[in-house]
C-alpha cells in the first residue's frame, strides 16, 4: 500500500507555512512580511482601481457566456500580454515569431515552457537558475525531469549583484544550455542587472549558443514603468536571440487568485520562423491540452480589458505608479531609520535594491529569532517583502532589526 516509505512525507511549502503561523499568532504588533503580495499602508490587500471598473464591465456585459475558452487562451489577451512584454513595436511581433499561450498565472507559465523543453529542447537539458531564485524555479524544472543547476548571482560581501560569477558561470556552462533569468525585480534579492550588464550577458548567451528563459512576474512594479521593466526581454530579441518568456499578472494586476498568466516562444529570425512558430504552437497546444485542457476565463478576461483600452490601460499604469512609489517610499524610510538607530551594518542595499523584496542580509538565526521575539515574519534567507511594511509598523520593524542584528 502506499506506506511511509512509498510515500514519504513531504515538508510543508515554507511560504504557505509562514503564512499560516502568521495567522495564528495573536501578537497586537506582529509584522507579515513573508508573502510577495503587495499590502496598502494599513497592511491590507488592494484591489486596483481600474481592476474595479474591469469587472464592473464585465458583469454589465450581457454577451458574455462561460463557455470553454480556446486551449490556447482567449486572443485578445495573449496578443497584447505579448506586446506588453515584448513592446508594441516588437520586430519578433512583425514577422510572426511569436507564439502565445494563456497559463495557470506565471508558475503556470514556467511550467508549461518547462515541459516543452523536456520534450523538445534540442541542447543541453539542464536549467542553470540564479543563486538563490525563487524556491518554486527547482521543483517546477525538476518534476519535469530537468536537472538544476545555480550561477552565482548574490554577492555577501557588497550585497549586490556577483556579476564576474555569474558571467564565468554561464561561460563555463555547457553549449546550449537553458538560462534562467529574471525579467525584473529579481525574487528574492531585489537586485537586477543593469542594461549595460544585460548586454554583456547576452553577448555570453549568444556565443554559447544558450537558451534564454525569461521569467517576469513583476513587470511594471519595479520602476513603476512598464518599459523600463521590460528592457532585457526587449534587447535579448533586439538581438535575434530565440527565447521564452513566462508571464504574471498576480502582481501587477493584483490578481494573485485570479492565475491568469501567459507563456511565450519567440523563435529567432529565420525564413522559415513562421513555420516553425506554428509548428512550436501546435505542440505546445497539445501539452495544454493534456493539462488543463482550456486556461480560466475570469482573470484573463479583466487583464484583456484593460489592456485592450487605452484610457483603462492609463489607469492600470497610474496604479502601478501608486504601488511601487510606495514601496520606494518604504525602502526609503526603513533605510533612514536603521541608520538613525545606528544599527551595525550598511543599510545602502535597501534603498538600491528593488521591487517586491529586499534580501536585508539577516542570516537565518537572525530571522528565525526576530520571528520568536518580535513577531516578525520573515523568510530564514532574510528576504522581506517591502509590501509587508507601512508607516504604522515601520517603526517597530526597524527596532526589530536592530535588536537582532546587535
Ligand atoms: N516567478 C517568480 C520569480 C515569482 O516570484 C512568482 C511569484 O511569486 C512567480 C513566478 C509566479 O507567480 P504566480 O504563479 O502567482 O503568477
Amino acid at each position: 500500500s502506499f506506506s511511509a516509505e512509498v510515500v514519504p512525507q513531504a515538508p510543508e511549502d515554507p511560504m504557505f507555512g509562514l503564512s499560516r503561523a502568521f495567522k495564528a499568532d495573536e501578537h497586537p504588533s506582529k509584522v507579515d512580511v513573508s508573502i510577495g503580495a503587495y499590502r496598502d499602508n494599513n497592511a491590507k490587500p488592494w484591489v486596483l482601481p481600474v481592476v474595479k471598473k474591469a469587472d464592473e464591465i464585465l458583469r454589465n456585459d450581457p454577451n458574455l457566456d462561460h463557455e470553454y475558452a480556446p486551449i490556447a487562451g482567449i486572443a485578445s489577451f495573449t496578443s497584447k500580454a505579448a506586446e506588453l512584454i515584448l513592446g508594441a513595436d516588437s520586430p519578433a511581433l512583425k514577422e510572426k515569431r511569436v507564439t502565445s499561450v494563456q497559463t495557470i498565472s506565471g508558475t503556470g507559465a514556467v511550467h508549461l515552457g518547462a515541459l516543452f523543453l523536456a520534450r523538445f529542447f534540442p541542447g543541453t537539458k539542464k536549467v542553470y537558475v540564479s543563486n538563490p531564485t525563487w524556491a518554486n524555479h527547482n521543483q517546477i524544472f525538476s518534476n519535469v525531469g530537468i536537472p538544476v543547476a545555480q550561477y552565482p548571482y548574490f554577492s555577501k560581501q557588497t550585497k549586490g549583484l556577483d556579476f564576474d560569477g555569474m558571467k564565468a558561470a554561464l561561460s563555463e556552462a555547457p553549449e546550449r544550455s537553458i538560462i534562467l533569468l529574471h525579467a525584473c525585480a529579481h525574487n528574492p534579492t531585489g537586485i537586477d542587472p543593469t542594461l549595460d550588464q544585460w548586454k554583456e550577458i547576452a553577448v555570453i548567451i549568444k556565443e554559447k549558443n544558450h537558451f534564454p528563459f525569461f521569467d517576469s512576474a513583476y513587470q511594471g512594479f519595479a520602476s513603476g514603468d512598464l518599459l523600463k521593466d521590460n528592457a532585457a526581454v526587449r534587447y535579448f530579441v533586439e538581438q535575434g536571440l530565440e527565447l521564452v518568456a513566462a508571464q504574471s499578472f498576480a502582481k501587477n494586476f493584483g490578481l494573485y487568485g485570479e492565475r491568469a498568466g501567459a507563456f511565450h516562444f519567440v523563435t529567432s529570425p529565420a525564413p522559415d520562423a513562421p513555420e516553425t512558430t506554428t509548428r512550436v504552437a501546435s505542440q505546445l497546444a497539445i501539452l495544454q491540452r493534456s493539462e488543463i485542457s482550456n486556461p480560466p476565463l475570469y482573470g484573463a478576461r479583466i487583464v484583456s480589458t484593460v489592456l485592450n483600452d487605452a484610457q483603462l490601460f492609463a489607469e492600470w499604469e497610474e496604479n502601478l505608479r501608486t504601488m511601487s512609489s510606495r514601496i520606494i517610499e518604504m525602502r526609503k524610510l526603513l533605510r533612514a531609520k536603521l541608520e538613525e538607530l545606528g544599527t551595525p551594518g550598511t543599510w545602502n542595499h535597501i534603498t538600491n535594491q528593488i521591487g517586491m523584496f529586499s534580501f536585508t542580509g539577516l542570516n537565518e538565526p537572525q530571522a528565525l529569532k526576530i520571528r520568536e521575539e518580535a513577531h516578525v515574519y520573515m523568510t530564514k534567507n532574510g528576504r522581506i517583502s517591502m509590501a509587508g511594511l507601512n508607516t504604522n509598523n515601520i517603526d517597530y520593524f526597524a527596532k526589530a532589526v536592530d535588536k537582532v542584528v546587535r
